[in-house]
């Protein structure tokens, strides 16, 4: 997924952002980390640009690995019994990376069982029409409605005011 990971990330934090309301942290900081945790993962891509030279997919990377923001999420749980209000935000930034692997799922490929396994889990692999030209096909794949889908979802929930965002 490309547009889909930071309204993806709004939506599941601010939905959760309730639950933890108790914990002392504020409810725009626990919406941004989700966000910011929902981009996350693609942090990568300056390293697969930058350093590996696009020899491995950026999927590849411990950052793309789900095993890696359930520990996240873990530790962060941890974090949260004793200190609550930074621990809340923590677990917000790595549940929007979570959310990333499940979108990225979808299309690109997700390693679900690593380091058990190197099988890549993925609904929709591009074929050779992608190559070159691949934006102008992806603007008419269904995928992308998909990510139009959640982020107009995104949108109209950041226009309905809730309740605990004046905090
Ligand atoms: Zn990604």
């Amino acid at each position: 997924m490309f547009i889909a990971h930071a309204p993806a990330g709004y939506i599941t934090s601010r939905l959760l952002a309730p639950a933890f309301a108790r914990t002392g942290a504020s409810y725009r900081s626990f919406v941004l980390c989700g966000m910011l945790g929902a981009v996350a993962p693609d942090i990568d891509l300056l390293w697969f640009v930058f350093v590996d030279h696009r020899q491995h997919s950026h999927h590849s990377y411990f950052t793309h690995l789900p095993v890696t923001w359930l520990l996240a999420m873990a530790l962060s749980l941890l974090w949260m019994r004793r200190r609550p209000a930074t621990g809340v935000l923590a677990f917000s930034f790595s549940l929007g990376g979570f959310g990333h692997m499940i979108l990225d799922t979808v299309m690109g490929g997700i390693r679900w069982l690593a380091p058990l396994s190197d099988q890549t889990y993925v609904f929709f692999t591009p074929t050779s029409d992608f190559v070159g030209m691949w934006w102008f096909y992806f603007l008419f794949h269904w995928s992308f409605k998909l990510e139009l889908a959640i982020t107009l979802a995104a949108l109209l929930f950041w226009l309905k005011p809730h309740r605990t965002s004046q905090r």
